[in-house]
This record gives C-alpha cells, sequence and structure tokens, in this order.
C-alpha cells in the first residue's frame, strides 16, 4: 500500500456554520483516473484546495506522495498541476505568454523553455493560436491552455475542477481524449465533475453528497453493490413503442422501485419476480411489441441507490487506510519558511506585470494623466487661514524690555513660541528645517537704543514657503510693532515730556521699528506651498491604488490561486509585483516634478537628488500600503473603500491642509503615524527652503520607520493560501 499517490484521512472543511467537507478519508494508487463526481455545491472544488495546499483544513490530514500537505504545502508543490474551476490565466496577456509565464515561474531553463512550450501547445493542439490573446479563447480552447500551463513542468499528478463545465459536447470528448492520452503517459488524474456521464470514463470513482464521501471505488465493483440491484430485485431495459407513456404508467406499479427513460428505452429496477407477460399486461401494450432484456446498472444508478442509502464512506473506510510514513516536524516548517521566503520566480512576475501594464492603455492613463490632472486642478483651487505660527526667538539682549516684547508676540496668538536660543546658528537652522515658521531676532542692544532713542531694530524672519502663514505673521507683526510702538511712545511722553525718537536720519520716528523679512518665497505665491503638498498625496494615492488593486484584481480572477499552487516565492512574487510600479513611480515622479517646476513656476531650492532618493523611498511605502490593502480586501471594491481610509488622513492631518501645529494633542499625535506627514516635511522642506539631509533628519527617519514596519507588515500578511 506504500504506492498509493494520495491519502486523505478524516478530512473536513467548515466555513463558519456551513460543513463544505464532512471526513473525507480514500487512498489513490498511481497512474488512475479519479473522477471526483457530486452535485454543485457538494464540495469538490473544496476538497481539491485543501488537496492542493491552498486552503488549510479544519481537521484532519492529506498525504501526497507520503508528505503531509499541510505540514509542508511548499514542498509538492514541484509535482502537482492544479486547473482550478474558474479560468484563471491572463486574458490579457497570449495563449505562449502565459505558458512562459508559467515556465519562468516553474524555473524551467531558459534553454529548453521553447521546445518544452512548443511540445506542450502541439499536444494540447494550440500551436497556431499562440500569438491569440487568452480572453479571446473560447471555452474549450481556454481549457486546454489552462491544462497546457498546468503541464509544463511535468507533474506527476495533475488536479482538473471541473474541467469540462460548461464547454460544447464536441471540445468535451476532445478534453477527455487529451486527458486519455496523459493518462498513458503515466499521470495521475484527479477530475472533479458534476456530469453523471463522465464518470464511466474514470478508472476509480469518488462521489460527494452534502459534503460527504458516500461512494468509492473502480465501476465495476461499485455496480456489483448489494444496494445498487437489492435482492429479490432485478434491473432491466424494456422497449415498446411509446416509451414516455410507459414510464409515467410503471412508476406506480406495485414492486417497481425504479423508472426511467434512457436512449429511447426504460430502465427499470423491479422485483425479479415481475415477469415479460406481467409487464405487457400493466403496460397494456401487446405482448410482441415489448422488449425486455435483464441490464447492468449505470454508475448513475450506482449514485441514486448509494444517496438514498445515505452511506458515509469515510467512517467505515478508517481501518482500510494505510497509515503514511510521518516526518520530523520541525525541518519542515523551516524548510516551509525559508521557501516562501525565497525569490523564485521573481523575474517571471516582474517581467509578466510589465506586460500588464503596456497592454492596458487605461493603467497608463490613470498613472500618468489623471495625476497631473489633479495637480491643475487642485493647485490653483485650494486656499485656507492660520492661527498659532511656530516661532524661535534670538533674543540677544534678554532684559526686560526685550522679554516684554516677545511676551507681546505671544499674546497676538498668531505666534507661538516653539524655541528659545541663543546662538544665531541654532536661530537658522530651525528656520531651514521648518521647525518654526517664523524668527524674532532682538538685537543685544536693543534695551540700549529703546533707552537712549535710538530706534532699536528688531527682525522678523518669515518662512514665505506658505503663504497662508506667512500673510497671517506679516500682517500681525506689523500691527505688534505699530502698537509696541505707540504704548512706549506714550510712556515717554507721559513720563518725561521728551521728544520722540529719531530715525537713522535724524527724523522723528516711532521708538522702535519691527521689520518683518519673508524668506524662501518673497512672493508669498500660494502655489510654492500647496504643490509639493499636492505631488505628495498624488504620489501616495497612484502608487497605492494601483498595487492594491493589480493584487485584489489577481485574487477576484483566480489567478492568484492558480499561483499559489506553484512553487513561486512569497518574496519573489511580491517584489516581481512591487519593482515595475517603482519604476512607473519613479516615471511618474519626473512627471509630476516637472508640472511643478514648469507650469507652477515653484523652482526646487534643494538637492534634485535628494529630492528623488527620498521620494522613490515614499513611493515604496505607498507600494506596501497597497499590499497591505490587498491582503485586507477581497474585492475590487473593497480595496477602494480600504484605500480611501488610509487617504483621508493622509489629506487631512499630514499638514497639507490644515497645519499640524494648531491640531489638538492626540490628533497631533495621530499624525506621527501618517507616512504622508514626512515626506510633506522632507519635500517642502528640499523644494522650497533648500533644506538638506540633516535638516530633515527627523522627517526621514520618521519615513525610513513607516516605510520598514509597512513593507514588514505586508509581507507578513500576505498568505500563499486561500481563506
Ligand atoms: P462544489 O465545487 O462541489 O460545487 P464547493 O466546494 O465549491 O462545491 O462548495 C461546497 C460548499 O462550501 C458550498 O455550500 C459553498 O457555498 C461552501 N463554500 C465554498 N467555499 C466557501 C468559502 N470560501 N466561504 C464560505 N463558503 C464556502
Ligand atoms: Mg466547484
Amino acid at each position: 500500500m506504500s504506492s498509493s499517490i494520495v491519502s486523505l484521512r478524516h478530512l473536513t472543511r467548515q466555513f463558519g456554520e456551513i460543513t463544505a467537507v464532512e471526513n473525507v478519508s480514500f487512498s489513490l494508487e498511481t497512474g488512475a483516473i479519479f473522477g471526483l463526481l457530486g452535485p454543485n455545491g457538494s464540495g469538490k472544488s473544496t476538497l481539491i484546495r485543501m488537496m492542493c495546499g491552498v486552503l488549510p483544513p479544519t481537521s484532519g490530514d492529506v498525504y501526497l506522495f507520503g508528505h503531509n500537505v499541510w505540514k509542508n504545502p511548499e514542498r509538492i508543490k514541484e509535482s502537482i498541476g492544479y486547473m482550478s474551476q474558474a479560468f484563471s490565466l491572463y486574458g490579457d496577456l497570449t495563449v505562449e505568454e502565459n505558458c512562459r509565464f508559467y515556465a519562468r515561474i516553474y524555473g524551467i531553463e531558459a534553454g529548453t523553455q521553447n521546445q518544452r512550450i512548443e511540445d506542450i501547445l502541439n499536444l494540447t493542439h494550440l500551436s497556431n493560436r499562440h500569438r491569440q490573446l487568452a480572453q479571446t479563447l473560447s471555452g474549450g480552447w481556454k481549457q486546454r491552455l489552462a491544462l497546457a500551463c498546468s503541464l509544463l513542468h511535468d507533474p506527476q499528478i495533475l488536479f482538473l475542477d471541473e474541467p469540462t463545465a460548461g464547454i460544447d459536447p464536441v471540445a468535451r470528448r476532445e478534453l477527455w481524449d487529451l486527458l486519455f492520452e496523459l493518462s498513458t503517459q503515466g499521470k495521475t488524474l484527479f477530475v472533479s465533475t458534476h456530469y453523471m456521464d463522465e464518470a464511466e470514463r474514470c478508472s476509480k470513482i469518488g462521489y460527494l453528497q452534502n459534503a460527504k464521501l458516500i461512494a468509492f471505488g473502480d465501476p465495476k465493483t461499485l455496480k456489483a453493490r448489494p444496494e445498487v440491484t437489492p435482492i429479490g430485485m432485478k434491473r432491466y431495459e424494456i422497449s415498446v413503442p411509446d416509451a414516455p407513456a410507459a414510464l409515467l404508467a410503471l412508476r406506480h406499479q406495485e414492486g417497481v422501485q425504479e423508472a426511467t427513460l434512457y436512449r429511447g428505452s426504460l430502465q427499470v429496477l423491479a422485483a425479479e419476480s415481475i415477469t415479460q407477460d406481467e409487464f405487457s399486461q400493466r403496460l397494456g401494450v401487446p405482448r410482441g411489441e415489448l422488449h425486455l432484456k435483464e441490464a447492468q446498472p449505470s454508475l448513475e444508478d450506482v449514485f441514486v441507490s448509494l444517496t438514498r442509502e445515505n452511506h458515509d464512506y469515510g467512517s467505515y473506510n478508517d481501518d482500510k487506510l494505510p497509515a503514511p510514513t510521518e516526518e520530523p516536524e520541525i525541518t519542515n516548517t523551516e524548510v516551509q519558511r525559508t521557501r516562501l521566503l525565497s525569490f523564485r520566480g521573481f523575474t517571471a512576475v516582474l517581467l509578466k506585470e510589465f506586460s500588464h501594464i503596456l497592454r492596458e492603455p487605461s493603467t497608463l492613463f490613470f498613472m500618468f494623466l489623471v495625476p497631473l490632472l489633479q495637480l491643475t486642478i487642485f493647485g490653483y483651487a485650494i486656499d485656507t487661514e492660520i492661527e498659532h505660527i511656530p516661532t524661535v526667538v534670538l533674543n540677544l539682549d534678554n532684559r526686560e524690555a526685550s522679554r516684554e516684547l516677545i511676551a507681546a508676540f505671544e499674546n497676538t496668538r498668531t505666534f507661538a513660541i516653539a524655541k528659545r536660543v541663543t546662538q544665531q546658528k541654532a536661530f537658522d537652522e530651525l528656520l531651514r528645517s521648518g521647525t518654526a515658521k517664523v524668527g524674532i531676532r532682538v538685537p543685544a542692544d536693543y534695551s540700549e537704543k529703546l533707552l537712549r532713542r535710538t530706534q532699536p531694530v528688531v527682525q522678523i524672519l518669515i518662512d514665505g514657503s506658505d503663504s497662508q502663514v506667512a500673510n497671517a505673521a506679516l500682517t500681525a507683526s506689523k500691527l505688534l510693532g505699530l502698537t509696541t510702538s505707540i504704548r512706549i511712545a506714550k510712556q515717554l511722553g507721559e513720563q518725561m515730556q521728551i521728544a520722540p525718537a529719531r530715525d537713522l536720519f535724524g527724523d522723528a520716528a516711532l521708538p522702535i521699528e519691527v521689520r518683518p523679512r519673508i524668506l524662501y518665497n518673497p512672493a508669498l505665491e500660494s502655489a510654492h506651498f500647496f504643490v509639493p503638498g499636492l505631488i505628495c498625496l498624488i504620489l501616495q494615492l497612484v502608487m497605492l491604488f494601483l498595487t492594491a488593486f493589480a493584487i485584489v484584481r489577481e485574487r477576484e480572477h483566480g489567478t492568484l490561486e492558480q499561483l499559489f499552487v506553484t512553487p513561486v516565492g512569497r518574496v519573489g512574487l511580491l517584489l516581481g509585483k512591487l519593482v515595475p510600479y517603482l519604476a512607473a513611480g519613479a516615471v511618474e515622479l519626473a512627471v509630476v516634478l516637472a508640472a511643478m517646476i514648469f507650469l507652477f513656476g515653484v523652482p526646487i531650492q534643494g538637492s534634485l537628488f535628494l529630492l528623488t532618493a527620498l521620494s522613490l523611498l515614499f513611493i515604496l511605502c505607498s507600494l506596501g500600503l497597497g499590499i497591505l490593502v490587498s491582503t485586507l480586501a477581497r474585492t475590487q471594491l473593497e480595496a477602494m473603500q480600504f484605500a480611501f481610509i488610509i487617504m483621508l488622513p493622509s489629506v487631512l492631518l499630514s499638514g497639507f491642509i490644515f497645519p499640524r501645529s494648531q491640531m489638538p494633542l492626540p490628533i497631533y499625535g495621530l499624525t506621527f503615524a501618517i507616512p504622508a506627514t514626512y515626506f510633506l516635511e522632507i519635500i517642502r522642506g528640499i523644494v522650497l527652503r533648500g533644506a538638506s539631509l540633516p535638516d530633515l533628519r527627523d522627517p526621514f527617519v520618521g519615513l525610513c520607520i513607516c516605510t520598514l514596519i509597512i513593507l514588514a507588515l505586508s509581507i507578513f500578511r500576505f498568505r500563499k493560501r486561500l481563506e
């Protein structure tokens, strides 16, 4: 019994309340065509998926070639072929391209690939259609292509889930001819079908009914089962002139258990005591016109009888099962892990992904044109308003008068003193890194000049990259300078009756001068602020949607399930998908940056190289988010919803519209979990303030951490199986 290629032991699978497969046990030997029969919904697909290592069982074990499939699903994948019930190849690739993809996935050497593909296409008679797109093939031809792809790596056993469902009778017969040919070549075939007549073509049969295996064995033995033709009964084939009328009459006769019409004659299960004469008499047919002969039961008869008796093959078959050799568990999981994390299939997936992108013009449209439109529309449309501007103070005087002045700034609520520094260098750095949007610089001789009435100058440096913030700061500081001056003048006048202060030229002047200067964006153009932010959001949006959809689409079309049955590595699969989109992201970046510079006239102050490098990091992070979404979403609609859930905070909380410094504390804390927050600071810093990497250390570290977490999480969550 050690030669059994397949062995199932008490295999059960539940989906919530539904039991799709219940306690199924059997074994198969090499070289058979095994037919798994059963009506729709009886559990055939579920059973096959568990055997191929793509759907974990609720309980029980599957052994293929003596290996426990669910202790190490990767091990068997080189040796099996699987054709899922729904057509699950790539419709936008040609016949040959589909084959080539699978040849690469299975690691067939480049030198022998062409020959192998040619052989398989010849075998399946697809040779003269090799350049046709798969989606344009008719049903029967699609099935041949699916068969071809599942045969490329020369598997020992082939699982075919309802290969003949929905194709025309001629194609059905041709497909079976092909299966027989494969069988003579020594392959074991495991074919499920709901067509009863196909059972007759198989060398061994199992019948599933309501999740239970109620019959199992070769056709001859099954037909000889006592339940099929009970003691005291016989099966007859009766020919009469008007068979349909006779059928109705027969059904109500005593001693007749079953009667059906098949190929023009009546198939009857009746008490053996009823003679031919009695039949003529009961049916009212003249004796010479009724021909009766004893008949063998068909497999259909077998299934009908066993369904009625409600057998459960799995439960009484237990002791007949051979015990498969168990393997040490630890090494297996190790092998499994290393295999799952392998790069295998990377090039295959990579090349396929490029073909998809190039063959689908709408993807290109979505990738390049839509972002450009968004950039133009939003870039001109957005406008907002501001308070609590983070401000840095360099008070070189630091006596009472100057502290009063700073307090006056604070009291306006327009400025929030974020930091007080004592060095010019630190002051400049805080402004360049964007930590502070306004810098107040009080000269060392402020108090002295005030006393000597020689108009001290207080410098207000305003970051002009955000025109909204800058405008607010500008107005507030001018106003403050004026009111402070008036207050001081009033005091002086009241106390001493002295002439007012004089300016440089000796003319009468205000006691102090507050002199604002706009840094980085002197003309205060709002485009300078919003366009880099928009680029950040558009990059994330497009990359997130593209990856999420690329994977969820494959899940929906069933092509992902087909891939799970191959030895493709998890990392290979994911990276193969990521790299083309990363390349697309790079092109996209060039497009939007060009639009920013030439369309909106926003020049890049800092290093283009640094900007590109950090943008690619952000694109990678967005792609990771896309994969994460694809592991959560089952359908494209769900993917869309998840993507929106991610995009909303990126728009509202990243600082794109509302400055983060003005958010309530809990929400401000939340902004640190959003990758766009960091990239927004980076892109504005580099484009508008010419910030260098050391200036942007914090957001850079933040973005790195986000990217790592997201990528790790998505690789961890991405499983090579269905749930
Ligand atoms: P068959 O292939 O014989 O038509 P299936 O194996 O597809 O039958 O399904 C068997 C039963 O399991 C059905 O009742 C079906 O609704 C249920 N089922 C199959 N897959 C799932 C799933 N992923 N989630 C919930 N129920 C499922
Ligand atoms: Mg099915």
